[in-house]
């Protein structure tokens, strides 16, 4: 995996530096900029995961690289109190945003927050009935061995939902998101949160980020059965769910 030179050691270092770096950077406006970019139809991305989730009153939830916080609101609600909900990130910026949005929306008692890296899960093995990741997956840099260790803290019966930018196979479509990407939203991260660079790390993270198969392939590697997905907004968004039987 690692040249006797440590090439690729180097370059995975400074991936997570990177990563770090952005998100410690944008926490502080990151719910203004998701509305802002993607003109609030994230929110309908997310509505869909969950309603794709079987989320059932009681149940353990992991909401891994769970940010801000918007899908562990939606699920502390729905497990009540005999639920239980981990939201787990690996940025301690982004953790304390989501934790005082949550208090601030009353959503306490049946949520922990955790900071972890996705690579290596702090938790027991068959432990959660749901695990999802949204906007997340693409952050990570060994998206295999996260996907594993999601596996290994899943319990059988359980299943995994990847939320994620993805690829349209329309070319019009296509043509107009990447200079949407890679024009008009680093413009509009230097306008709204003076931070251009963020913003094209995020174009770059998507456009290196596996396709619909691809990623299909990676979750049937790992254990996943029954893995299907669902493209959103022309296959600019996928949703990928599998089973962990
Ligand atoms: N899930 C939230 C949402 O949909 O709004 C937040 C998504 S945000 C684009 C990506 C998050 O992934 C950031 O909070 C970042 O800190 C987190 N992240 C990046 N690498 C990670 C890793 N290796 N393990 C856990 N979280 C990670």
């Amino acid at each position: 995996e690692t040249t006797h030179f440590g090439y690729q050691t180097i370059a995975k270092t400074e991936k997570v530096e990177k990563v770090a770096e952005v998100f410690h950077s944008v926490a502080a406006k990151y719910d203004v900029m998701n509305d802002f970019m993607s003109f609030g139809i994230h929110r309908i991305w997310k509505r869909f995961a969950i309603d794709c989730s079987g989320i059932r009153p009681g149940q353990k939830v992991l909401d891994l690289a769970g940010g801000t916080g918007d899908l562990t609101a939606k699920f502390s609600r729905v497990v009540g109190e005999q639920g239980h909900v981990v939201l787990a990130d690996i940025n301690d910026s982004m953790l304390k945003v989501g934790r005082a949005k949550l208090r601030d929306l009353g959503i306490e008692g049946n949520v922990e927050y955790v900071q972890a890296n996705a690579e290596a899960l702090p938790f027991p093995d068959n432990h959660f009935d749901l695990i999802t990741i949204a906007f997340g997956l693409r952050n990570v840099t060994d998206k295999d061995k996260a996907i594993r260790s999601m596996y290994r803290v899943l319990k059988p019966g359980g299943r995994l939902l990847v939320l994620e930018f993805s690829k349209t196979d329309q070319p019009m479509l296509s043509k107009l998101y990447d200079f949407y990407s890679f024009n008009i939203l680093p413009a509009m991260g230097k306008l709204v949160a003076n931070d251009a660079e963020s913003y094209r790390y995020l174009a770059e993270s998507i456009r290196m980020h596996p396709d619909q198969e691809t990623l299909k392939g990676m979750m049937e590697d790992a254990g996943f059965e029954g893995v299907e997905y669902f493209n959103m907004t022309g296959g600019i968004v996928a949703l990928h769910r599998g089973y962990k039987f």
